[in-house]
């Protein structure tokens, strides 16, 4: 079995043809849509070139579930923000000021 354990190897798998071409039928099938937005109530349009600002998210990640790694059932489309949500990737720089008492 695969594994993906390192940022190499899950560069290498976001890479691979298998990856690309699922990713764009998934996307596809969703319509392009992000599926959190969707929830929201907030896509409505679907454009093609959206594809460009969003991402295909595995629902188990594969660091953990490399079997899933190409399970269309593991996938879902996500935009930028709801994907970095999910992976907690803010961009909250921490300030070295923070942990510092005011007066
Ligand atoms: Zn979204």
């Amino acid at each position: 079995m695969q594994q993906y354990k390192t940022k190499q190897e899950q560069m290498k798998f976001y890479k691979s043809k298998e990856w690309r071409s699922l990713r764009i039928e998934v996307l596809k099938e969703q319509n392009y849509e992000c599926q959190e937005c969707k929830q929201q109530g907030l896509v409505t349009l679907s454009d093609p070139d959206k594809h460009k600002s969003l991402d295909v998210d595995h629902i188990f990640e594969i660091a953990t579930h490399p079997e899933l790694a190409l399970e269309p059932s593991n996938l879902r489309v996500l935009c930028i923000p709801h994907h970095n949500a999910k992976h907690g990737r803010y961009h909250r720089k921490p300030n070295k000021w923070d942990a510092d008492e005011r007066w």
